[in-house]
């Protein structure tokens, strides 16, 4: 395979980008300055051997335990539950939360063969067992789509039985939107107005 194809190949595997769109994206790297090339084949290596997820929460770090996990004055005892790594950005936008987070890494998805076990749900279990008996209350801050409810009701069913107040954001995030796309004032609004579920 030619070096253009095999690039070519990788970033249509990006989310967004088709076949026709990777190679434009290929061909202007090759217009542009030669440095250009190299900085983003570096950048790329970097993210690749710096960066994993946070033992404790999932998050994207570049540490084993995450800034907000690492940071005493963050709220243990109050989790917020994301379907994606970004979407913590999105609330930490907000400058509303103080407690801290759980990456579940997607949503439940049984027709695409994604059940909890292929979710980061086991380490938030283990964060909230009531031998560790950390954490009081769980938001849950699923995507309002089929799947994210489907998702916050699994979590629900677990998490309620260990004595966990269990809390869903309230409505106003618009259904089927991602929490990256929505305003602060209405991220802000919603976990204001969350309730039990
Ligand atoms: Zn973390």
């Amino acid at each position: 395979m030619s070096a253009i194809d095999a690039l070519t190949a990788e970033l249509s595997r990006l989310p967004g980008i088709g076949p026709k769109t990777a190679l434009r994206m290929v061909h202007n790297l090759l217009k542009g300055p030669r440095d250009d090339v190299h900085r983003l084949s570096r950048a790329l290596t970097e993210l690749a051997q710096r960066v994993r997820p946070c033992q404790q929460c999932g998050n994207f770090s570049e540490e084993p335990d995450c800034e907000i996990c690492s940071n005493p004055r963050r709220d243990p005892s109050i989790l917020c539950v994301v379907e994606e790594a970004f979407e913590v950005g999105a609330i930490e936008r907000t400058g509303q939360f103080r407690g801290r987070y759980h990456v579940l890494g997607g949503h439940l998805s049984p027709l695409d063969g994604i059940g909890p076990e292929e979710l980061n749900v086991g380490t938030l279990l283990e964060r909230t067992s009531q031998e560790r008996g950390e954490v009081a209350e769980v938001i849950i801050a699923t995507n309002a789509s089929v799947e994210g409810e489907a998702t916050a009701v699994y979590l629900e069913n677990v998490l309620r039985p260990r004595g966990i107040k269990v809390t869903r954001l309230a409505r106003g995030i618009p259904v089927g939107s991602d929490l990256e796309y929505v305003d602060g004032t209405t991220i802000a609004e919603a976990l204001a107005g969350r309730r039990e579920m």
